[in-house]
């Protein structure tokens, strides 16, 4: 229920992803591409050819008071113009920011910004981010891979860092529901990610507000994490959903280490806007 391609930092080709979703025994993939719905088209292509099962998502960047959040969106109607402008800013804003930090970087490293352009896999179509600027950093024979460029320039704590200016997470969750999509908090307890988490009141108001679950399930959640979020998710009726967050060989992060239940599943295909409408031409 959450995974990259191409579409922004993740390595692989949608077709790829569910080649390897099928070889893997899944029984379904979501593709959740950062900030777009552009790798949707190729998806569903790739899924009927196959007959597999797909979920349409996308992973949308938010902000709250410097906490970056990230809301999993799935199965919301694509022509919504609200949404549809929401990520062109975004994916504006992150080029920005993404060229910036390589005037940053290109003080010291030998890489300039048509060496990051050069590692975006899909033009204009692809969402740019830090990853993009690793890739760009291991091609000039500067760091091995990601995880060790993460380490280092890419980090959240080096000099060159900047934050990608977003919308609130209120924003980002009103805007989906509106939409006829399902919200979900992507790995909400990932303390690596942020000095400071959603607290639990931040989450019941979201949750007041539309808020459909949180990703409990998710490597980067400690332990204490997960007991606190399953218990808050009992307490506010959220969904529990688990998610590989793959990104190919972007990170080492395997296809399927972390599943949803097949009734959560059954329950976001149901709430969406897009569920809705297969139910209806039944
Ligand atoms: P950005 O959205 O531009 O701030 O970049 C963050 C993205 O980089 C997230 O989607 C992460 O999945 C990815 N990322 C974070 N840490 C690592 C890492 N250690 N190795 C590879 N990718 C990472
Ligand atoms: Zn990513
Ligand atoms: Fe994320
Ligand atoms: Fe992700």
């Amino acid at each position: 229920m959450h995974c990259h391609t191409v579409f922004s930092d993740g390595t692989c080709t949608p077709e790829q992803m569910m080649d390897q979703a099928i070889q893997a025994g899944l029984a379904g993939v979501a593709i959740t591409d950062h900030d777009t719905s552009q790798g949707w088209t190729q998806a569903r292509q790739a899924a009927c050819k196959r007959r597999f099962s797909l979920i349409l998502g996308t992973e949308i960047t938010a902000d709250e008071q410097g906490i970056s959040v990230h809301v999993l969106a799935y199965g919301y109607d694509r022509s919504n113009t609200a949404l549809a402008e929401l990520f062109t800013s975004t994916r504006q804003a992150r080029l920005d920011r993404a060229h910036h930090m390589v005037d940053l970087i290109s003080c010291d490293y030998p890489i300039t910004w048509q060496d990051v352009l050069a590692q975006v896999k899909e033009g204009e179509r692809t969402t740019v981010g830090r990853p993009h600027i690793a890739d760009a950093l291991i091609a000039a024979g500067i760091y091995k891979n990601r995880s060790e460029a993460f380490a280092g320039v890419c980090s959240s704590h080096s000099q060159y860092y900047l934050p990608t200016p977003s919308p609130s997470t209120e924003l980002v969750v009103q805007t989906v529901k509106a939409a006829g999509g399902v919200a979900v908090i992507a790995h909400p307890g990932a303390i690596g990610r942020n000095a400071v988490l959603l607290s639990d009141e931040h989450i019941s108001r979201l949750a007041h507000l539309g808020l459909d679950g949180l990703e409990v399930w998710h490597r980067d959640n400690p332990p204490e994490q997960r007991e606190r979020l399953l218990e808050l998710a009992g307490q506010l009726d959220l969904l529990v959903t688990g998610g590989s967050d793959w990104h190919g060989k972007g990170k080492p992060n395997r296809l399927g280490e972390y599943t949803t239940s097949p009734t959560v599943v059954e329950t976001i295909i149901a709430r969406s806007s897009q569920g809705q409408n297969s139910l209806n031409e039944q």
